[in-house]
């Protein structure tokens, strides 16, 4: 693909993952019904998890996720929660721990965008995106850490006694112009990241986050549908292709194996190199 031509169709991508590491486990994905948290729900599957797909508003979308987990023999339930309630997070974790008996794995990803110039942003735009994006993140978080920390580490099952991936976003590093509130819930996830990871180590629980560039997703639909704005995308992915949920879902199942155990802390940018900043290959 090179940024002369448009947007290629849905990819028929090969399977996440073809090997079972995470036989045994159970996760928790929250906004898991599209996008890249679906990827990430089904590849968890395929890698031999048992997954909860949260999800908050299409019923249809989250059960057809829950019937492709499935497909692989591992256990799937949807569940209908908004990650910005503390009543609703405690729930679904409750529920988890009766149909699954505990978690070793957590990604959380809910997320979304309330765009505006700044002058004209409202509180209310900028208290969702910062509720759900990040204080999301922390209600999600101290469940699975209170379950990791009454469990502990089952050797047979994993290294860790739990791990935690926060979906990020290239703009925990970028600032960007007319989306402050998404800009800021990302840079507080960074923080979040690196506090909770270093406050958990020594527990055995293992925090990272992925960082995505431009994946294509509902989110972002009207940065890749047309050819111009998927040429205007280009100019600043070196790769020189959009990236696809499933390139997210493989990041994830690494981070959450134990191929991974000795990465604590760490952000993964799977971005086609969009933090290199583009702009400065031939000036600057
Ligand atoms: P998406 O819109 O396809 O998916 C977002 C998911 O979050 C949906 O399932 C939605 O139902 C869920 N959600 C929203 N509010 C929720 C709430 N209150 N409670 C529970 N679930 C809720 O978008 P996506 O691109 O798949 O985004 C997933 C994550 O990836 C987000 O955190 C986003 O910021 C991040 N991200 C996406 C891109 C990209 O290019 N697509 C880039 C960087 C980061």
């Amino acid at each position: 693909m090179n940024s002369s031509q448009a947007a290629p169709a849905e990819s028929s991508a090969p399977p996440v993952a073809v090997h079972k590491v995470l036989t045994g486990q159970k996760a928790l994905v929250t906004g898991a019904n599209s996008g890249i948290g679906k990827a990430v729900a089904i590849g968890l599957g395929q890698a031999g998890a048992d997954v909860v797909v949260n999800y908050v508003a299409d019923d249809a979308a989250a059960d057809a996720v829950v019937e492709e987990i499935r497909k692989s023999g591992a256990r799937a339930y949807a569940y209908k929660a908004d990650v910005s309630s503390e009543d609703q997070v405690a729930a679904m974790f409750a529920r988890m721990m009766r149909e699954f008996g505990t978690i070793d794995i957590l990604v959380s990803n809910a997320g979304l965008q309330r765009d505006s110039a700044l002058h004209e942003m409202t509180l209310a735009q900028w208290n969702t995106v910062l509720n759900i994006n990040l204080t999301g993140q922390f209600l999600c978080a101290r469940q699975a850490v209170q379950e990791f920390l009454r469990r502990g580490v089952v050797p047979s099952v994993s290294s860790a006694a739990g791990k935690i991936i926060c979906m990020s976003s290239v703009h925990q590093e970028i600032p960007w112009g007319g989306h402050v509130n998404y800009a800021s819930s990302k840079g507080g996830i960074k923080l979040l990241m690196e506090s909770m990871a270093q406050e958990l180590a020594p527990k055995r629980i293992r925090v990272n986050a992925i960082a995505p560039g431009a994946i294509r997703t509902p989110i972002n639909t009207s940065a890749w549908q047309t050819k111009a704005a998927y040429d205007a995308l280009m100019t600043l992915v070196p790769y020189g292709r959009i990236g696809e949920p499933e390139d997210i879902a493989r990041a994830a199942v690494w981070l959450a194996s134990d191929h991974s155990d000795y990465v604590v802390g760490t952000t993964l940018f799977v971005d086609g190199g969009m933090t290199l900043y583009p702009g400065f290959s031939t000036g600057g």
